[in-house]
């Protein structure tokens, strides 16, 4: 569980890509635009605390996710671990005793495996290309510590075998394997379950919240699923267009949400009602907008007219609508 200290904070962070213009907007002298996919968000993660970021495609919560693992640089803001600044740590030897305590967990672990290596040697490779083992019995004991935390058992099973030969569940725990390995403070999972059968995902999420009990792990769970964040985390920050809308803990942005966009996610849930199919799911309106152009509020402004003039001219700061739960939204009580 969470001891109240702050492992990560992320300080008005920024990345932006560049637009590349064309001869027409050479010539009519255009400033050449760009993409905001990350657009000033401010974020901590305590110890042992799940925080679940939340989002559609496009809303910039991966491209977080790729920067905590240094996998990207930002363009502005800071990134903060354990009180030191990262933000601007680049050389593989600098970000040595970084990588050792924050791991990523992908998506796809079809693609993140590679199908030549046994599982023992994918698991191990952290170990040996951060030279955290000094003998071969120190490795095999911390592969099958990992293997078994994961809950792939016994782990000396699967020493010997090619992702091929697993399930999509097994796989997926052997990329959380990969990640525990090196025994990290912190994991930022992107939709670690997205693609697997539901019964497979409760024994993954499973894994990863006795992890978090046993080892006081902190992790960021990146997932466009608003009920599947509210199962895992304790606090949830839903994204739009770059930005942090609403962030509360997991019941108060799950039942009681204040920011327009949080109520037409939730919303968008199906439910099983009155045994109706698809009963009480309403359809996200209005197109998805684009990063590239400077958005002015959020898509929902035709139901907010007074309002939207005010979001034109001016951000909404996240103001507080109860403890620890604050709303971006000019509507916020
Ligand atoms: Fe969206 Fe702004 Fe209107 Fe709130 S005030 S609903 S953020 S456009």
């Amino acid at each position: 569980m969470s001891d109240g200290s702050d492992i990560l904070v992320l300080d008005n962070l920024h990345v932006r890509f560049p637009i590349q213009r064309g001869l027409l907007d050479t010539m009519r002298g255009r400033a050449p635009g760009a993409v905001r996919a990350v657009d000033g968000v401010d974020l901590t993660v305590r110890r042992g605390e799940i925080v679940a970021l939340v989002g559609e495609s496009g809303s910039g919560k991966t491209t977080v996710g790729r920067v905590i693992a240094k996998l990207m640089q930002p363009t502005g803001g800071r990134l903060l671990f354990d009180g030191a600044d990262m933000t601007s740590l680049r050389s593989f030897a600098a970000l040595r005793p970084y990588r050792h305590r924050v791991q990523m967990i992908f998506q796809d672990a079809y693609q993140a495996l590679n199908p030549r290596h046994t599982i023992f040697d994918i698991v191990a490779e952290p170990l040996r290309a951060m030279r955290m083992v000094k003998t071969e019995a120190q490795l095999t004991e911390r592969v099958r510590e990992a293997l078994s935390a994961a809950g792939l058992n016994p782990p000396e099973d699967f020493f010997a075998r090619f992702p091929n030969e697993l399930s999509g569940g097994q796989r997926q725990r052997v990329v959380t394997a990969g990640a525990l390995v090196v025994k990290p403070d912190l994991i930022v999972a992107d939709e670690p379950v997205s693609m697997l059968d539901v019964s497979i995902r409760a024994q993954i999420l499973q894994a990863l919240l006795d992890l978090r009990n046993q080892q006081s792990l902190a992790l960021l769970f990146i997932t466009h699923d608003l009920p599947l964040a509210w199962l895992i985390a304790d606090r949830i920050a839903v994204m739009y267009l770059g930005r942090i809308v609403e962030i509360g803990t997991a019941d108060d942005i799950t039942l009681n949400p204040q920011h327009p966009y949080t109520v037409a996610l939730r919303n968008a849930t199906p439910q099983v009602r009155g045994g109706q199919q698809g009963g009480g799911m309403q359809v996200l309106q209005g197109e998805v907008p684009s990063a590239a152009r400077v958005p002015t509020g959020c898509r929902f402004h035709p139901r907010c007219p007074l309002a939207f003039d005010q979001c034109r001219m001016e951000e909404p700061p996240a103001i507080d609508v109860g403890p620890q739960h604050h709303s971006a939204c000019w509507l916020a009580k």
